[in-house]
């Protein structure tokens, strides 16, 4: 199919309406169509208020589910990794991953918006991959529906949510190298006909693309993580070569203009690194590039994969290190890890299944 070929996961409900409305179908099926769509029910066979017919056209006529579920981990915590396959459109046959993480009050999808990623990060999984393209916006917004449909098949261990409350781009790609697809998505996921996800929800992590940091708090100023992973440019330039391009002067002039609602900050996110950023020395560097006012630093444990030259640092020292940015007065929490037993790197379910992309 074209790629102009309407997609379900982002169609407007004043574009479906018209398009049933051509087809001599009243316009309160479309409002039908999307509370199933909603829901995560993305196969029109199972839309099961909606005449055979209309569904044999809707199936006919729309790319309804962009992805198939290829694999399913589910972990002891009730965290789940999925791998997706594209269905149609340029990358047809490739493959993405996504994750739930539920808590208590909160569920949250860590959705991909790239196949692999151009930005080769030297401690990234996904970095090492070929760069195969952007998503489409319909192709992000299908991994939020796809989970959906998942946890409402299968639910999770009672005392955890069981629903989608919150969204992340922190998956495979870069999301701001990827504008197009990604403002689709985020303008998909807050229409108020959609998933109808309030901004306040959304948290976008990106390696400090400042033009588009810049066009993205103009557009939809959802929350905002920054892959900061070192406080100095030489050891920057390394670790996010994007440092090269955006240095990190650039960077904090970039962050302190991004527009931020009441009780919001922006998360600087500090993967750590044993003898490379995790040095004392390291302390005073990030102490030196915070807005304590505005933002706040998460220490992140290093998941290794193979070939990685890296080690993460151990969990007593970045609970020490924390403690220590602490002391300077700086908010700095070190991130929970979910998923344990299934949770490797992100990129390593899709980089162990590789044999069953179409080349
Ligand atoms: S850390 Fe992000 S930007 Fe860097 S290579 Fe990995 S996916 Fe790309």
């Amino acid at each position: 199919m074209p790629q102009t070929t309407p997609q379900l996961p982002t169609i407007r409900l004043e574009n479906l309406t018209l398009l049933m409305q051509s087809w001599g179908v009243p316009g309160y099926r479309a409002k039908q169509v999307l509370q199933w769509r909603n829901r995560g029910i993305l196969d029109p066979a199972m839309m099961l208020n909606i005449p055979e017919s209309l569904r044999e056209r809707l199936s006919s006529s729309l790319i309804c589910e962009p992805l198939k579920l290829v694999q399913r981990q589910c972990s002891t915590d009730g965290t789940r990794k999925y791998l997706f396959m594209l269905t149609s459109g340029r990358l047809k046959g490739k493959m993405v991953e996504s994750v739930y993480i539920p808590e208590e009050k909160r569920g949250t999808v860590c959705i991909s918006s790239q196949v692999g990623c151009v930005l080769d990060c030297p401690f990234c999984h996904t970095g090492t991959q070929d760069f195969e393209g952007n998503l489409t916006g319909s192709e992000i917004v299908a991994q939020v529906l796809a989970v959906k449909q998942d946890i409402l098949k299968e639910p999770l261990i009672p005392e955890l949510k069981a629903s989608v409350t919150h969204v992340v781009y922190m998956g495979m790609g870069e999301p701001l190298a990827n504008e197009e697809g990604v403002h689709e998505s985020l303008s998909s996921l807050t229409d108020p006909d959609g998933p109808k996800l309030s901004k306040r929800r959304i948290t976008l992590s990106t390696s400090g693309l400042v033009p588009q940091i810049d066009r993205l708090g103009e557009i939809a100023s959802v929350n905002l993580a920054i892959s900061l992973h070192a406080a100095e440019n030489r050891l920057r330039d390394t670790l996010v070569p994007i440092n090269r391009k955006y240095p990190l002067q650039e960077l904090r002039r970039c962050l302190n203009r991004y527009s931020l609602g009441k009780q919001r900050h922006i998360t600087l996110e500090y993967v750590m690194l044993t003898g490379i950023n995790d040095r004392p020395e390291d302390v005073d560097l990030i102490a030196g590039f915070v807005n304590r006012d505005r933002e706040r630093v998460n220490l992140i444990s290093f998941n290794t994969y193979p070939g990685s030259s890296y080690t993460g640092s151990s969990m007593q020292h970045m609970n020490e290190f924390a403690k220590q940015l602490i002391s300077k007065g700086i908010r700095a929490t070190v991130r929970r890890s979910r998923g344990q037993d299934i949770m490797a790197a992100c990129g390593q379910l899709k980089a162990e299944n590789r044999d069953l992309e179409e080349k």
